[in-house]
């Protein structure tokens, strides 16, 4: 099957920012938001974007945080059947105020939250039963629960010859926790197509440097590695092919969600068989596109956006 069916799970939040950068929310300021977010939540609409049939495994309030999510995935071709609505329980949210360094200060309310509630449910057990391809988001491994439905959609997955793509995005901070670790190992170990930033690398790999982690990684069975240098583009490296595509040259705007648009849209051109050079380039101009916008899911692009941006935009060496 040249383009089955991706299932992500994970967390839904609403984004609300500072409009101004400054230290922090312990005075009032001004905000804008609510925006739909939460990193499967952005990787899964940008497939969908891209014409990919694909679900999403969740869960929000009955609340309006909640159903502004479900309305815009479902619009832009989500099967948003095993987002679970729950009763009583509140949408995720994340307030955001950028530094003046550029430096992020959050304030999270997700383990918590609704999505404290994701689960293996019966309609998370039919997504997966249709599912040839598992996208996993390291990040999202933050509960138990999680944990366990992404290893079973995994074991389910790859049983039935399907594939996984795997984005740790993660910082070190969090590998403290000894319980996401390990469930990180065991996804990587189900991987086949890495999406690591370029710093993340290291913290999979038993190795001094890049080469030889690539090395190892790739002798360990994944197929390919696709490693995100920001501005600076992308590299995509597999057992006989070593291909580096600078970055497209845009006024950034809000840099949150250009990880998961350039993996999603990798995702989709690695499923359908376009040559990785291409699939490279498209990635790349699909997060060049979501550093433009504000709001973490606003910068997503359809296939016709991403022709018409990369026949007009010219690639920085
Ligand atoms: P995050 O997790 O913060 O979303 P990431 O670390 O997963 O990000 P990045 O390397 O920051 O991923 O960005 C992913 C891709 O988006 C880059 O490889 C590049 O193609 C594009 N990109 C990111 N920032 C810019 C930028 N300022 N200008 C042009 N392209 C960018
Ligand atoms: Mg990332």
């Amino acid at each position: 099957i040249v383009t089955s069916k991706v299932v992500t799970i994970g967390e839904i939040v609403v984004e609300i920012m500072a409009v101004h950068p400054g230290d922090g929310f312990r005075e009032p300021i001004e905000l804008i938001g609510p925006f739909p977010s939460g990193a499967p939540a952005i990787f899964i609409d940008q497939l969908a974007r891209q014409g990919h049939p694909c679900a999403m495994v969740s869960c929000v309030g009955d609340d309006d945080f909640g159903w502004l999510n479900i309305e815009r995935l479902r619009k832009d071709g989500v099967d948003v059947s095993a987002i679970r609505v729950h009763e009583d329980a509140v949408t995720g949210s994340a307030f955001v105020r950028y530094r003046e360094s550029g430096d992020r200060d959050f304030v999270f309310n997700i383990r918590h939250s609704a999505n404290g509630h994701i689960g293996l449910t019966p309609e998370a057990r039919a997504v997966i039963a249709a599912a040839g391809h598992l996208h996993v988001m390291g990040s999202s491994l933050s509960s138990p629960a999680i944990i366990e439905a992404v290893l079973f959609a995994l074991d389910e997955i790859k049983g039935r010859g399907g594939t996984v793509s795997f984005d740790p995005n993660i910082r070190k901070e969090m590998l403290g926790f000894p319980e996401m670790r390990a469930a990180l190992d065991l996804v990587l170990a189900g991987t086949d197509l890495f999406l690591p930033s370029g710093d993340e690398l290291l913290l999979f790999a038993d190795a001094p440097d890049e080469a030889a982690a690539l090395a190892q990684l790739l002798g360990r069975g994944l197929k390919a590695i696709v490693l995100k240098h920001g501005s600076a583009g992308a590299r995509y490296v597999s057992a006989d092919e070593d291909i580096s595509a600078p970055g497209f040259r845009v006024t950034e705007v809000d840099p949150t969600g250009a990880g998961d648009c350039f993996g999603a849209t990798f995702v989709a051109g690695w499923l359908a068989g376009r040559d990785p050079a291409e699939a490279l380039l498209r990635a790349n101009a699909a997060g060049a596109l979501a550093v433009t916008k504000k709001g973490p899911m606003e910068g997503v692009s359809s296939t016709d956006q991403l022709d018409d941006f990369i026949a007009s935009a010219e690639p920085v060496a």
